[in-house]
């Protein structure tokens, strides 16, 4: 392959008329990004075309010529509705063929899983192969990938199932895509934040964005806002790996000096990740009172494997009843200064202490809405406090957004207290 121009922009089609409709998300397109990412080609493009072959063609042929690889996914199944060979083929101008060798291995897998009945004609079409095309072995399914050489272009066909997809592209990576790759390796981080808003991030780096600018590697940056928590993401092209990891790690530190403690992570762990590894380091055990976030905080706690070595307990004490009989809340507090206020969320999160036995306890009340608010106390508001042998630290927030976002960022808000709490 000497000579050939490397592969430094793609593009990928996604094929299949399931990834038009509502309910099926294509995630195959990020795997092949990540992928071709980590060998410094750029995904300049990407397209989701039905199961249909004019359509799919003209996807092709739109891209082909932008592009120095075009990767399509799915479709290479054995019925009428797997049309990607057939679009391809017509687009580069090769004859269909079918290669023998195919044909026998297909059949054999069918004798090896025990498949009732000799393999069926329609699976041939498994075996046709674009003229001059090389054969890439799918060891988790029939149909083979393709690879076809078109000048200086490739054009990639590989099956639709992510464990058929997954394995072969790994393959490629350690060869074939290797070989054709720029030679610069793409190295991303992520730095995550919370308690900012958006614009206050951004305004925190704009001086970092210029001197990233005119680095050398070049640093890229871009900021993904959602409720509760921001995201910077920070890229790097080097000529090694190394190398753009040491330019990226030098870049992470700069930015979590300027944005501080409102940095949670820098290494791709969530909010619950991050407090879970603190109370495992610490060897603290923590329980939960939940009333507007309804157990949200508690099933993030326990998405983490292994949190059963931090995490006790957590109860939902949604009616006011509950914060009495469950975490011994008095009545009288909750008529005094009403279910959402400072007070009875510090009683929520010393009594689920004093009860689970725990170095920490949590206590989150607020209305999540639509309805509830009112003007002294708006949809949104919230208090969380949280109990320690050293004493209680108690918040009001006020967040915005529907329901289930309000849920999420007092969640977020009540994980972020334990987490500053704990590293001191
Ligand atoms: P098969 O031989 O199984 O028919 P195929 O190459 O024709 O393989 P498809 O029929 O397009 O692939 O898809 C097979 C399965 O893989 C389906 O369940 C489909 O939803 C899933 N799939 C296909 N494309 C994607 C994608 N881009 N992202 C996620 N899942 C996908
Ligand atoms: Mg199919």
């Amino acid at each position: 392959m000497a000579g050939l121009k490397a592969l430094e922009r793609a593009a990928i089609v996604a094929v299949g008329s399931e990834l038009l409709t509502p309910s099926k998300l294509d995630t195959n397109s990020l795997v092949i990004t990540e992928e071709l990412n980590r060998l410094g080609i750029d995904v300049v493009a990407k397209a989701i075309s039905g199961d249909d072959r004019d359509e799919l063609a003209a996807v092709v042929r739109g891209l082909l010529d932008r592009v120095d690889l075009l990767i399509t996914s799915g479709g290479l199944g054995p019925t009428d509705d797997d049309v990607t060979r057939e679009a391809v083929a017509g687009v580069v101008n090769r004859a269909l063929v079918e290669d023998r060798e195919i044909t026998a291995r297909i059949r054999a897998r069918f004798i090896a899983r025990g498949l009732p009945g000799p393999m069926p004609e329609i699976n041939r079409r498994q075996a046709m192969v674009p003229a001059g095309a090389r054969v890439i072995p799918n060891p988790n399914g029939s149909a083979p990938g393709l690879w076809i050489d078109e000048g200086d272009h490739v054009v990639l066909l590989l099956p639709g199932p992510p464990r058929e997809l997954r394995p072969m592209l790994k393959e490629l990576a350690a060869g074939w895509l290797k070989a054709r790759a720029p030679g610069l390796a793409m190295v991303r981080r992520v730095v995550r934040v919370t308690g900012r808003i958006e614009s206050h991030v951004d305004e925190a780096l704009q001086p970092l964005y210029r001197e990233w600018e005119r680095a050398d590697p070049k640093v890229a940056a871009t900021i993904l806002a959602t409720f509760g928590s921001i995201e910077l993401h920070l890229t790097v092209r080097a000529p090694s790996e190394r190398a753009a990891a040491a330019s990226l790690d030098a870049a992470v530190a700069a930015a979590a000096a300027v944005l501080g403690s409102h940095v949670y992570s820098t290494d791709g762990r969530s909010m619950e990740e991050v407090v879970g590894d603190l109370l495992v380091e610490r060897g603290l055990h923590i329980a939960v009172a939940e009333s507007c976030t309804g157990g949200l905080m508690a099933s993030r706690l326990t998405d983490v494997p292994g949190s059963s070595r931090y995490f006790r307990y957590g109860v939902v004490v949604y009616a006011n009843e509950a914060k009495t009989t469950l975490v011994g809340v008095p009545a009288a507090l909750i008529g005094e200064h009403g279910a959402v206020s400072e007070p009875v969320a510090v009683a929520m999160a010393e009594g689920v202490r004093a009860r689970s036995g725990a170095d920490l306890g949590v206590g989150v009340t607020g209305i999540a809405g639509p309805t509830g608010g009112t003007t002294d106390k708006p949809v949104g508001t919230t208090a969380i406090a949280v109990a320690t042998a050293g004493g209680t630290t108690v918040r009001t927030f006020r967040f915005h957004g529907e329901r289930g976002l309000v849920k999420f960022q007092a969640s977020q808000a009540a994980l972020d207290l334990v987490r500053r709490l704990v590293s001191g």
